[in-house]
């Protein structure tokens, strides 16, 4: 039976819901806004974080680890299934106004009723030259995402920040071989920190690295200047995110001492009919909590569509069509003619 839809009604011109971001959290939220029939499109410019790790072990459901590359793709699948329309673009600037949101794009412009960003955040890697080919692989930035697959390995944490500092004595749970390199960097620790880095013989190296030896993205050991080389396998860095929050500033979003989007439970930002999911928001940044920060926004956005529906009446309209077009009445068990008695009742229901 073809159905008549709220979408079908809906101003072509304007989408219902837009999310700018397709990766973990934007993927999630799409497929379910698909599953609610909600008009939506997916806004990526293809630079997810899911990209740079080729084994994630610790996402549900997958016990022998899948590529992060791998996971969008299935994602992307998932919700083109359920009618998600994707336009790869990137959003330049973004303005609200009383109808909605206004979109521009490289590419083009966008109008929507509802806005989620899903635009992540940018892990800094540190300033080494050629340890970009190692990244994902033998160079991370996330203790909860990697620290158990170096385990017993020797480590380098570089940075030269309090973070460090706790980033190495927080590693000794999974190797006993962890050391800390400044890359010339000055210290800046406290000397609480110093104290710590001192009773845990921590060694420090505070020559400028100039280089990575590795093979195959396999990290083998840190060059310093003056030809000194330490073996180790793993480096771990504390440079810090660029989180893409500059569309939230622009509309007025309330952001957090850290630069993140302050969201409600249900991912609503400070500002009406606009959400956040994944690591632009104060949540720690894994991919299973951006997944399920995306089905909280999609949700939320679900439910308060439905309820401008019964403000605005646009739900009354819809189910006006339906009453003129479609079956709207189950047909009886009783009658062989079910088409006739279906019409009867509905007359029925209609004139009480
Ligand atoms: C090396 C590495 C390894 C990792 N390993 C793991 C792991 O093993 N397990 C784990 O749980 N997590 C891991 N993570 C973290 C994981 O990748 C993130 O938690 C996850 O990708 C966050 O999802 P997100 O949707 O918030 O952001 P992303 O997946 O980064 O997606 C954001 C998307 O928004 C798009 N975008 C941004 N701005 C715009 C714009 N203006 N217009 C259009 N599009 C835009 C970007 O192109 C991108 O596609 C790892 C991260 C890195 C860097």
């Amino acid at each position: 039976m073809e159905m008549t839809k709220p979408k079908d009604l809906a101003n072509p011109n304007r989408r219902e819901v837009i999310i700018i971001g397709g990766g973990i959290a934007g993927l999630s939220a799409a497929i379910y806004l698909g599953r609610a029939e909600r008009d939506t499109l997916v806004i990526d410019s293809g630079h997810s974080m899911a990209r740079w790790e080729p084994q994630v072990r610790n996402y549900l459901g997958f016990p022998d680890g899948v590529d992060g590359e791998a996971l969008l793709k299935y994602g992307r699948r998932q919700a083109k299934w359920h009618q998600v329309a994707f336009a790869n673009d990137e959003i330049k600037s973004v303005t609200r106004r009383k109808a909605g949101f206004f979109l521009r794009g490289r590419r083009t412009t966008y109008r929507t009723n509802r806005l989620l960003l899903a635009t992540g955040i940018f892990h800094l890697p540190p300033k080494i030259p050629s340890v970009k080919e190692c990244l994902g692989h033998s160079m991370f930035f996330c203790k909860d995402c990697d620290a158990y697959r170096v385990r017993g390995k020797p480590i380098a944490i570089c940075g030269a920040n309090k973070e460090a500092v706790e980033y190495a004595l927080g590693m000794l749970h999974y190797s006993p071989c962890v050391v800390v390199a400044t890359n010339a960097e000055r210290p800046h620790w406290s000397r609480k920190h110093a104290a710590l880095l001192k009773e845990y013989e921590i060694p420090v190296y505070r020559e400028k690295i100039t280089g990575v030896n590795h093979r195959k993205n396999q990290v083998r050991g840190l060059r310093f200047k003056g030809g000194t080389e330490v073996k180790i396998d793993n480096i771990f860095t504390t440079r810090g995110d660029v989180i893409h929050t500059g569309l939230a500033e622009s509309l007025g979003a309330r952001l957090d001492r850290e630069g993140q989007i302050v969201v409600d439970q249900c991912m609503r930002t400070s500002v009406p009919r606009l959400y956040a999911a994944g690591c632009v928001t104060p949540a720690n940044c894994q991919m299973i909590i951006a997944a399920g920060e995306g089905a909280a926004a999609a949700q939320a956005i679900n439910r308060d569509l439905f309820e401008e529906s019964l403000r605005n009446h646009s739900l009354r309209r819809f189910r006006e069509v339906q009453l003129e077009e479609e079956r709207t009445m189950p047909l009886s068990a009783v009658n062989a003619d079910g088409r006739a008695s279906s019409d009867k009742a509905r007359n029925r229901a209609r004139s009480a």
